[in-house]
Formats: structure tokens, sequence, C-alpha cells
């Protein structure tokens, strides 16, 4: 069993941090608010009063937090950031959904100091995080990747070593394109047969029986069709995903109308106050609900 420092515990890290405590790593943990930590403790945790406290001495370090601008702060903060405290025999693990800009950025500093980094972002949401079945898609040296496994198998069903550091953001970014574009959709379909007279239930036990509708397009139609904004994965959050996906492309040159398109519908939403809602809330901009 390893020592092991996880940084954020919002509604993934908590969730993950606690299955590491199961499986019987001794975890170290923090967050920004410290309150967060008092569920971790009680089931065996150590909580640190900075990164750099968490990660002195742990042989894994792990971050799960919002952002780019968050996992800048809680790595590479002058006084308090996790990597003045991490050790050269470490391993550096980040599975916030970053972008590749990001990612590779933050490797490069890791690497310098002689701690081994894999980025590992996860697809997945407050279920599986809660049932250990996310699915990591890793990026980094094989090294890295084969030392991780015993505190990624703890939170997932399935690992998967997509490339070096970069690829797996792509990936993740790729993943969350996919889902996003299609609830844009149907909440824009759904919307138009309200229009054309349909109530929602009989709109749905049609097009949710056919061959359009994947299962996590058809899970989230339920859930606007429910009225259910309960938060799981926020509006904010996928608009950060589309952020990234879109300014990623950019710098390839790879053309992104649809997700464009997506991103501005996500801004929408945003504005009208949504954006902590949960992104099935994208059909409260045809409702008006
Ligand atoms: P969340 O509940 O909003 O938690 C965000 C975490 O980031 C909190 O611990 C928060 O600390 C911390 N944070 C934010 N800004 C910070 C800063 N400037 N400095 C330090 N800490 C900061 O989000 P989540 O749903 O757990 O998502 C976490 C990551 O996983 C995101 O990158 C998200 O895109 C990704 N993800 C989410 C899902 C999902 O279904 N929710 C699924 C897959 C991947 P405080 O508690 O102090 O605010």
């Amino acid at each position: 069993m390893s020592k092991v420092a996880f940084l954020g515990l919002g509604a993934m890290g908590a969730r993950m941090a606690a299955n590491l405590v199961r499986a019987g790593h001794a975890v170290t943990v923090w967050n920004r608010s410290p309150a967060a930590t008092a569920d971790l403790t009680a089931l065996g945790a150590t909580a640190a009063a900075s990164p750099r406290a968490a990660a002195a001495g742990a042989d894994f370090v792990i971050t799960m937090v919002a952002d780019d601008a968050a996992s800048r702060a809680v790595w590479l903060d002058d006084r308090t950031g996790a990597l003045g405290g991490l050790g050269k025999d470490a391993v550096a693990i980040e599975c916030s959904t970053v972008s590749p800009a990001w990612a590779t950025q933050l490797a490069a500093a890791v690497t310098a100091t002689g701690a081994g980094f894999l980025e590992a972002p996860v697809v997945g949401s407050l279920p599986q995080a809660q049932d250990g079945k996310l699915i990591v898609l890793a990026g980094g040296e094989r090294d890295a990747f084969d030392r991780a496994q015993p505190v990624l198998a703890p939170l997932a069903a399935a690992v998967r070593h997509v490339g070096p550091v970069g690829r797996g953001a792509a990936m993740k970014l790729a993943v969350n394109g996919l889902l996003g574009i299609q609830l844009a959709a149907w909440a824009e379909m759904m919307g138009f047969l309200g229009r054309a007279g349909f109530d929602g239930a009989t709109a749905l036990d049609v097009l949710t029986t056919l061959p359009v509708a994947s299962p996590a397009a058809a899970g989230y139609a339920r859930l606007m069709q429910a009225g259910d904004f309960a938060v799981r994965f926020p509006v904010d959050l996928m608009a950060k995903d589309f952020r990234y996906a879109t300014q990623a492309a950019d710098a390839l040159k790879s053309d992104t109308p649809v997700a464009d398109a997506t991103l501005s519908v996500l801004e929408r939403a945003r504005e009208a106050g949504h954006g902590a809602e949960n992104v099935s809330a994208l059909i409260r901009l045809y409702t008006g609900g």
C-alpha cells in the first residue's frame, strides 16, 4: 500500500479519495475549502494544511480540481504548491479535465524535479466515481503509467494508456465534446417537439427507443424531461471543456463548427443563470422552465 496525497475534494475528488482510503492506502487530503476534508478524515484519511504539506513524503500526488487555473495554483504556487513537496521518486497524477497545453506545461514542471508525471482524466460522473468505475484516459511515459496502476485501479473500471502527455486531455475533451454536442441537440429538438404539440414523456417514449439515441444522451434527456437539474456535471464545467477543446483545435488548425455552436449554447445557458446547474438544464433555454 502507498502513501497518497489527494488534492481537491469536490464532487468527483471526494468520492475518488474515499475509494483510495477504502482500498487501504495511507491517504492525506487537502481542499481549498477545508470543511470538505471532514468526511475523509472520518473515513481514516489525514488532512494537510497545504498541497505542499500533503505532497511531502507521498509516493503519489493526485489532483482533481476544476480547471487549468486551479491546477496551476495547486501544483505551482510559490509558497504552498504541491511541486515544492514532491519527492523525486513520487509520481504526480493530474486527474482534472485540463487543456492539453496545460497538461504539457505541468508535465515539464514536474519532470524537471525528477518525479514522474501522468495525466489521467476520467470518463464517468458521480455514480462511477462513487463506485470506482471510472474510465481513466492516461497520457504519459509508460513507466509512470505502470507505477500508477495501484492507485488508479481502485478508482476505475478501466485504465487506458492513450499516448504521450497531452493525448489524455485531447481524448477526454473529445469525449465531452461528443456528449455536449448531443445534449445541446437533444435539448433543442425536445424544445421543438414541445412547440409542435408533443408532451415530453410521449416524445421521449419514441425518441429513446430509436437508434439515434445514445445511452448517455437518452439518460440526460430523461433528466431534462423530469426537470431534474440537481448538479452532477454542471454547465460551467461543460462550457470550460468546450473552451479548452475549441482552443486546442484552433491551435491545430482543426475546424470545429459544431463544437463552436455548442459552446455558444452553453454560454447562453450560463448567461441565463444556469451555470451551476446540471448540464440537463440546457432544456431550460427552450422551455423557459
Ligand atoms: P467541483 O465539485 O466543482 O469541485 C471542484 C474542485 O476544485 C473543488 O475541490 C474546488 O475547491 C477546487 N478548486 C476550484 N478552483 C480552485 C482553485 N483556484 N484552487 C484550488 N482548488 C480549486 O467539480 P468536480 O465535478 O469534482 O470536477 C472536478 C474535475 O473533474 C473538473 O476538471 C471536471 O471537469 C472533471 N470531471 C467532472 C465530472 C463530473 O461529472 N462532475 C466527470 C468527469 C470529470 P473548493 O471546494 O474550495 O471550491
